[in-house]
């Protein structure tokens, strides 16, 4: 039988991978270079530089041959001396919990009801104890459409200085103003196949000195995934990495990120805010917001099936209509459904899906 899904290409409104574009995916078609050549420490270079525009860091960038869970799990590994607060607002902060159990990282785990956002308070309360010496916080929830209010947890974390911060900004990172130094935080995580705009295969974080410093204390980081291994080979070996790093993707970033930085940083937030607010109002008309609405994903929105459709059978008619948006993650399957407005979506591609979803439902 022919599968007609593979025939005809859905547009993705999926929360990762998204949509890239065809001058973007050409690059992953660049002839190889050797990786221990200059031509590869000038390619690490442009596009270190460029991050740290974006990330708004003077932090080392390292580039990981994995998806963005790869770096999760070398951070809170590599960088756990005592003991890790965990906190979660859904199915990606619990990812963080798991990951330290898996290492044997001594971690505890902060969790409030999905849909919520982790509070500052809770953070300052659990802090003051003093048993621990790394936080996580998801930035941007992708299973519940809630973007944590980071800048109000800054001063809280500013007056824990022995604190490694991590932050998973996986699903945000390029899509939204995420000032890296300025917000205090120490490993900035992210992966290519969301608001970047690329192909997945290629994680991406900052990497303080603050947490490399952390990281020589403690003894055993593993291998492939030891942060501290990555970025001292940084800094030795002119930009170079351990082993082969994906190249592909590397020709394809260098080249995304003039892209990106062509349409300037400022426009391409507002662009995701813009498609945001379309989604959220045409959600709130049609069904309700999932996520706590004074905490809202700039770039993806979770729905609330309150109206008990088949999300299934929905994707069904998209999928013949040239679209796919996601279904609820995990225990919220089939109870909301979710619309990524991410990369290099345009206002128009939103209203096109909305009006599409309209006929569908009609
Ligand atoms: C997608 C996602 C991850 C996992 O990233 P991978 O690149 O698939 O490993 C982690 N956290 C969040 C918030 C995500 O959206």
């Amino acid at each position: 039988m022919q599968k007609e899904g593979l025939a005809v290409h859905k547009k993705l409104f999926i929360p990762g991978p998204v949509e890239v574009r065809p001058d973007v995916l050409a690059k992953m078609a660049t002839p190889m270079i050797g990786h221990r050549s200059r031509d590869a420490s000038a390619l690490q270079h442009s596009i270190s530089d460029k991050l740290q525009q974006l990330f708004y860091t003077d932090s080392a960038i390292l580039l990981s041959t994995s998806s963005g869970s790869g770096l999760m799990e070398g951070a809170v590994r590599s960088c756990t001396l005592k003991r890790a607060a965990v906190f979660s607002i859904g199915a990606f902060g619990k990812r963080w919990f798991e990951m330290a159990l898996a290492n044997g990282v001594p971690a505890d785990l902060f969790e409030v009801e999905w849909g919520k956002p982790t509070e500052p308070e809770m953070v300052d309360t659990v802090l003051a104890s003093g048993k621990y010496d790394l936080v996580t916080i998801t930035h941007n929830e992708t299973s519940t459409g809630v973007m944590n209010p980071v800048e109000a947890i800054a001063p809280v974390m500013a007056k824990y200085p022995e604190v490694v911060y991590c932050l998973d900004a996986v699903s945000s990172m390029g899509g939204t103003k995420i000032e890296v130094d300025k917000l205090g935080v120490d490993i900035c995580i992210t992966s290519t196949q969301k608001a970047l705009g690329l192909p997945p295969g290629l994680a991406i974080c900052s990497f303080s000195p603050k947490a490399a410093a952390r990281a020589k204390e403690v003894p055993h980081r593993g291998y492939y995934l030891d942060l501290l291994a990555l970025y001292e080979y940084i800094l030795t070996k002119d930009y170079q990495y351990p082993s082969t790093p994906s190249l592909s993707h590397m020709f394809a970033l260098d080249y995304q990120l003039d892209r990106i930085m062509a349409e300037g940083f400022e426009n391409r937030f507002a662009r995701h805010l813009e498609m945001a607010e379309c989604v959220r109002a045409w959600a709130a008309r049609n069904f309700a917001l999932f996520a706590d609405p004074q905490y809202l994903s700039n770039t993806l929105t979770a729905v609330s099936n309150n109206r008990g459709i088949d999300v299934g059978e929905l994707n069904k008619k998209l999928g013949a209509r040239g679209y796919q948006i996601s279904n609820g993650y995990g225990k919220m399957k089939d109870k909301t459904f979710r619309i990524a407005h991410m990369a290099d979506c345009t206002l128009e591609e939103v209203q096109d899906l909305l009006a599409a979803i309209d006929e569908v439902l009609a």
